[in-house]
């Protein structure tokens, strides 16, 4: 007995179709994913298994093999748990419809059947969109038959972003074969208006800085021409203030703008559900001790670093000189080029870094170099050490050297 269905994985930023073919024969009971999946994929089988039951159907005491093509791409993410189930009871006659070629599944299963969300809809969503209108042209203009997307409950405000698509979503295993045999689906929107972490507005307004005039009017100049500007000053000039006020005089972001932000942030799952497009430009200032990966992406899953959640917004790096040499030499490629690289053994992938620097940085060790009212007693010696920690190619990517001195408000 043999079925196929549709799902999705997504790899980096990229969407990509996957054929889950479900093969039952006779045999000793087991149950094999073939296919180049990853751990998540793999322990698929467990969730499938015992979602399956708990759903009221059965799981065929057979042997099951489930292979994902194309066999050569890697699978990532639970998001498979759905269109491996949903093959395995249409392999077993358990779920009967002639249009189950045309839906594609993504859902996480919990072990009782219901669906959990799952990151990436949004991207999947316009991939998906990209595929249905490359095969209306294929076909020499005659419409096919479009592909409709089917998600978790939680994910179909985000799914819906994409207007021209189809989309459905399910609370449950049951729920979904049941809409696909009647072919209408019970479309719960659940909204939250909570926003993450990530998105906090910053909340300082321009108007309420007051002073340092000059370091304004260098940084509205930086803030229409794109530039990465460095602030260096005494401690309590208000370099941070600045920096953070900074953000809220960017211009709004462009729709295309917006879908680049959000999709970023719904593939590493830090969207909210409420189904609304990213409006803030994204404000990030990484910590000092921040690593290689933590800034540029990488890692064993190569996520996405500071730098990408910056896109469109600024990274604000505070304390420059205290930034581990090898991070900031690995910002001089991506600040050029806008975007950057990222090859491991895992595979390559290709993230967006269309952000504004803003660093900030005390003109000695000590912090009061050239500073009015105190003294500084660093040899000259220790602020050529200091400084130097940052190198002439990277201090070179900052097109503005502002100095900020401390305000006498006496
Ligand atoms: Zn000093």
């Amino acid at each position: 007995m043999y079925a196929a269905v549709h799902g999705m994985t997504v790899l980096g930023l990229q969407a990509h179709l996957i054929r889950v073919e479900v093969d039952v024969a006779n045999g000793l009971p087991s149950f094999e994913i073939v296919g180049l999946p990853n751990t998540a994929v793999r322990e698929a089988r467990d969730r499938v298994r015992s979602a399956i039951r708990n759903s009221g159907y059965q799981f065929p005491l057979q042997r099951v093999t489930v292979n994902l093509a194309p066999a050569d791409l890697r699978k990532e993410g639970s998001g498979l748990d759905l269109p491996i189930a949903i093959g395995i009871l249409a392999a077993t006659d358990q779920c009967i419809s002639s249009s189950l070629g045309k839906y594609v599944f993504s859902g996480e299963l919990s072990l009782e059947g219901s669906l959990r969300p799952v990151p990436g809809v949004l991207t999947m969503a316009i991939a998906l969109d990209k595929v249905n209108d490359e095969s209306v042209l294929d076909e020499g203009g005659c419409i096919g038959e479009p592909y409709c997307l089917i998600v978790p409950s939680d994910n179909l405000a985000e799914a819906r972003l994409v207007t021209k698509l189809e989309t459905h979503s399910s609370a449950a295993l049951a729920q979904v074969v049941k809409g696909i045999e009647m072919e209408s689906f019970e479309d719960l929107i659940l909204s939250r208006t909570t926003q993450p972490e990530l998105y906090k507005e910053v909340n300082v307004d321009w108007a309420d800085v007051h002073g340092q005039q000059h370091v304004k009017r260098a940084l509205e100049i930086a803030a229409s021409g794109g530039h990465n500007v460095v602030l260096v000053g005494p401690p309590g000039s208000g370099k941070t203030l600045l920096a953070k006020a900074y953000s809220g005089i960017l211009p709004q972001l462009s729709e295309k703008e917006s879908i680049e932000v959000t999709q970023l942030y719904s593939v590493c799952g830090l969207l909210n559900c409420n189904g609304s497009l990213v409006q803030h430009r994204p404000f990030r200032s990484p910590h000092h001790t921040v690593t290689k990966a933590g800034i540029i992406g990488g890692g064993r899953n190569l996520r996405p670093g500071e730098l990408s959640f910056a896109n469109h917004g600024v990274l604000f790096l505070d304390e420059l000189p205290e930034f581990s040499r090898e991070v900031l030499e690995c910002l001089r490629q991506p600040l050029e080029d806008r975007e950057l690289t990222i090859t491991r053994q895992a595979g390559s992938i290709t993230y967006p870094a269309h952000v504004s620097v803003i660093a900030s940085m005390n003109p000695c060790p000590c912090g009061y170099y050239g500073d009015q009212g105190r003294v500084c007693h660093c040899t000259p010696m220790q602020i050529q050490n200091y400084r130097g920690r940052i190198s002439g190619p990277l201090l070179d990517r900052f097109d503005m050297h502002v100095e900020v001195p401390r305000l006498n408000l006496l």
